[in-house]
């Protein structure tokens, strides 16, 4: 079983860029404005962010408008140490549903999702290498109905094969679903009460 830390992991990332006095760039993949709240709260002490918001994954498309237009007024509301930035990625459904063909009646948390992290994923490596980005990551980890050690070892992997390097996560440590609920209301964030596929909707 993987035993690993995440949370220790990005600590100890962060503890050497405090030394080195070294502010990288890092392209973080956002899935929604409450998810992203805490993360932006937290890394842009020490990073250069720009918020990659890719989520083909994502229905139906006026769902997808709000969350895109929810990360968009958070930014712009929020005050930061270091800038922030935000790229919006192509929103075509058909990517996702070619990518989880087979397995749409997995349960949430199963092999679907892997696909899913897998997609975001790939393209939010593709977009730090393309940017000359020094790192990438994403704000999945800070949902406690998602692994951290399956996203972690999936980003790892993706890091690897498109040669950017991964930032550990486990945003849920540290109290930080906690605070996203908090910044959350604070702002007034539109927050759904699914993850977002047409399959994650509960009837
Ligand atoms: S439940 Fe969430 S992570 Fe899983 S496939 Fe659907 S949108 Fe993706």
């Amino acid at each position: 079983m993987n035993q690993r830390n995440y949370q220790k992991e990005l600590d100890k990332v962060i503890d050497g860029l405090v030394k080195e006095n070294r502010v990288p760039s890092l392209l973080l993949h956002s899935c929604c404005a409450p998810c992203s709240s805490y993360v932006l709260e937290y890394l842009s002490q020490y990073f250069e962010i720009t918020i990659l918001f890719y989520n083909p994954n994502i229905y139906p498309p006026e769902e997808y408008q709000a969350r895109v237009h929810e990360e968009e007024r958070l930014i712009r509301e929020m005050h930061f140490k270091h800038p922030v930035h935000m790229i919006s990625g192509t929103y075509d459904p058909d990517v996702y549903y070619k990518a989880v063909k087979g397995l749409e009646k997995e349960p949430e948390g199963g092999a679907r999702c892997e696909k899913c992290f897998e997609l975001r994923l790939s393209e939010a490596a593709r977009e730090a290498k393309k940017g000359g980005f020094d790192y990438f990551t994403t704000t999945l980890t800070i949902s406690p109905l998602k692994s951290a050690p399956t996203l972690n070892t999936i980003g790892e992997r993706i890091g690897e094969e498109v040669g950017v390097s991964y930032l550990p996560s486990d945003f849920k440590k540290k109290n930080g679903y906690k605070r996203s609920v908090e910044l959350s209301e604070e702002h007034g964030l539109y927050r759904q009460n699914y993850c977002g596929c047409v399959y994650s909707i509960r009837s």
